[in-house]
């Protein structure tokens, strides 16, 4: 029986393994189904790590020490895809993995992230994390006082816009539609800023660019024409998937309270409505989805974690 299971290796999972490990768990296994590290490393730069301040530090860079540290105070990492966590009638749980077998733990941290919706047009791969990004707040600064070009029509796009509207020249703000899903009084600041111009109407077909990177992006309109949108950075903001199909049940049900968009529930201390199962980082609900914020709500679940264990398990 494991004392704790942390499914995902990202910020979040790792900085949960290490608190648990060193607040004194004694059998903690991080099933991560990649390499650890999550999708930071998928950033060719992190400029906002407190601390992390060598020039050009990317993504990898920053993460590549944490699961040695980790494994230091002696958390197993296991390459495994966990397909569900279920609770047992003793009230432990069971982590089921993608090989068929299961391990039983006395708590769950989930730390399973959130992908970014890619919107689909030719080249957003080829050139993603080099141009193309989905993360204003991280990547906005390398575009400052230069144009930038922000697709989607929900509120994040728009609240994206307004951001990078503070920091570049221009921002493009392209949408499918021409009218946006978001807050009423977001659009009216949208509509308001002299440097955001509305592309409506439009869909992304191709992002253009060369080995130097993101030159700019063809649009099609609905009048048959298309448009090329000249901008050395390409913001995609359709939306975001949770990475909660773990928590799913074989009923259907989720395992714990979820929100309409599928994050998970938790108060300030990363509980779920689930005694001695715990959610950190990008997966749980308001999360600001910055490394910094994930490692420190691995943290406080993994203490949670530890106060858990011993109340339940250690008298
Ligand atoms: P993730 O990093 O998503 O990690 C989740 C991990 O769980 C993954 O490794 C995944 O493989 C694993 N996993 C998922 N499902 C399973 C399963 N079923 N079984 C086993 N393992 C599983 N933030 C910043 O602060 N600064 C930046 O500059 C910055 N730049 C970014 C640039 C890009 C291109 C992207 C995509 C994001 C950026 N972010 C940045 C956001 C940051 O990466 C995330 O907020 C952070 O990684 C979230 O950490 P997490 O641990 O919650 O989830
Ligand atoms: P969203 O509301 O799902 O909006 C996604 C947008 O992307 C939509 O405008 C959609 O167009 C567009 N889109 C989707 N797929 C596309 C594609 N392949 N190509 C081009 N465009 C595409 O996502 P979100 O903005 O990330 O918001 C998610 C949830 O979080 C929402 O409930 C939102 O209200 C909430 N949120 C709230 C706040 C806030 O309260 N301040 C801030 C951010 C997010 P269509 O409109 O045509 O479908």
């Amino acid at each position: 029986m494991l004392d704790c299971a942390i499914i995902g290796g990202g910020p979040a999972g790792l900085t949960a393994g290490l608190y648990a490990t060193r607040g004194g768990l004694d059998n903690v296994i991080m099933y991560e189904k990649g390499m650890p590290g999550g999708q930071i490393t998928m950033s060719s730069e992190i400029e906002n790590y407190p601390g992390a301040t060598a020039h050009n530090l990317s993504g990898m860079d920053l993460m590549i020490p944490w699961p040695e540290q980790c494994q230091r105070f002696g958390l197993k990492h296991e390459m495994s895809e966990v397909t569900r966590v279920s609770r047992n009638e003793d009230g432990t749980f069971a982590i089921h993995k993608s090989d068929g077998k299961s391990e039983n733990a006395k708590s769950v941290i989930v730390c399973t992230g959130s992908t970014p919706k890619r919107a689909g047009f030719l080249a957003e791969d080829t050139y993603f994390g080099r141009g193309v990004s989905t993360c204003a707040t991280c990547d906005g600064f390398f575009y400052k006082g230069k144009e930038v070009a922000v697709i989607g029509g929900g509120d994040t796009a728009l609240e994206e816009a307004l951001y990078l509207a503070k920091i570049c020249s221009k921002v493009y703000l392209i949408h499918r539609r021409d009218t946006f899903r978001s807050a009423p009084n977001t659009i009216a600041r949208v509509k308001a800023t002299a440097n955001i111009e509305l592309v409506l109407n439009a869909v992304p077909e191709e992002v253009l660019g060369n080995a130097m990177g993101v030159s700019g992006l063809r649009v099609a309109l609905k009048d048959g024409t298309t448009r090329q949108i000249d901008a050395p950075g390409v913001f995609v903001f359709v939306g975001n998937n949770v990475n909660n199909q773990v928590l799913m049940q074989e009923d259907g049900s989720f395992l714990c309270d979820m929100s309409p968009s599928g994050e998970v529930i938790v108060n300030i201390s990363m509980k779920t409505s689930v005694a001695g199962l715990f959610a950190a980082g990008d997966m749980r609900i308001e999360a600001p989805k910055q490394v910094v914020c994930a490692a420190g709500d691995g943290a406080v679940a993994a203490l949670q974690a530890i106060g858990y264990v011993d109340e339940h398990f250690h008298n």
